[in-house]
């Protein structure tokens, strides 16, 4: 079996180290002799690329290079990008990436940004005097069927940890809320929930990298490629996590979590 990973923007969109995220589905996939093949969907990338991949991951970016990721992720590469995940293809989009795929991103300076509009959800900077959200963030998964897929995978709450590091504050509409913060900021302070999620494209604020830090998601991500691409249901086997479980324990309770 193989798995292509669509890389969105690495040289513009990997300011907060959300390559973790490529690097841990690849070596999840390669312990388990899937192999895999990365595919940067960037300014040089063309519209069948986009449609040959199987899993999309998208990183975190400062304002100015989400404008220029902009300036190119338009016309026929949009549609493509739409239609691909309106048809489900599994993703992971943090941060500055799901703020383009909602509405529109209003930075602190400059113009809006028109994003594309597969999330129900718009986001705006306050301003560059207000306070970054950074820190831990800890949150529970709610989404649906996600949630219950990562119970079912995990057989405890699905908890995810992660590391915020965002100016921009996102308010959802009709795109349900990926999960409820227990600790940190989430979408913005305000209304305590976090990330989006959509058809099988996840979205979240939770840079650290996310996947490494909670690889069950990695792990329904590869699971999800495989069933699309395969058409059939797979079952990935088992890899010893007992380090991220350890590490994991110790920043719950460090963060005073109840795990
Ligand atoms: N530039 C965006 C913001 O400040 C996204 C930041 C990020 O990707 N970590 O909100």
């Amino acid at each position: 079996m193989d798995i292509k990973i669509g890389w969105l923007y690495p040289k513009l969109m990997s300011t907060y180290g959300d390559r973790g995220n490529v690097i841990c589905i690849e070596k999840r996939c390669q312990w388990r002799d899937i192999n895999v093949t990365i595919i940067p969907l960037d300014q040089n990338a063309n519209t069948d690329q986009f449609r040959e991949v199987d899993i999309i991951v998208g990183g975190g970016a400062q304002d100015r290079q989400q404008e220029l990721v902009m300036r190119d992720l338009k016309g026929a590469k949009a549609d493509v990008f739409k239609e691909i995940i309106e048809n489900g293809i599994p993703g992971v989009f943090t941060c500055g990436s799901p703020q383009l795929l909602g509405h529109y991103y209003e930075p602190a300076l400059g113009q809006k940004i028109e994003g594309l509009g597969i999330l129900d959800l718009v986001s705006k900077h306050p301003g560059i005097n207000a306070p970054r959200c950074i820190g831990n963030v800890v949150f529970e998964l709610t989404a649906s069927p996600l949630a219950e897929d990562i119970k079912f995978m995990i057989g405890e709450k699905p908890m995810v940890i992660g590391f915020e590091n965002h100016g921009g504050r996102t308010y959802l509409q009709s795109v349900q809320p990926l999960g409820k913060v227990i600790k940190g900021y989430g979408n913005n302070g305000e209304d305590g929930w976090e990330g989006a999620f959509y058809q099988n494209a996840i979205a979240t604020y939770a840079h650290g990298p996310l996947l490494p830090k909670n690889p069950f998601i990695a792990d329904w991500l590869i699971q999800k490629a495989l069933q699309n691409k395969y058409q059939d249901t797979v079952s990935l086997a088992k890899i010893d996590d007992s380090l991220v479980i350890q590490a994991r324990e110790s920043l719950l309770k460090k963060l005073a979590i109840d795990s």
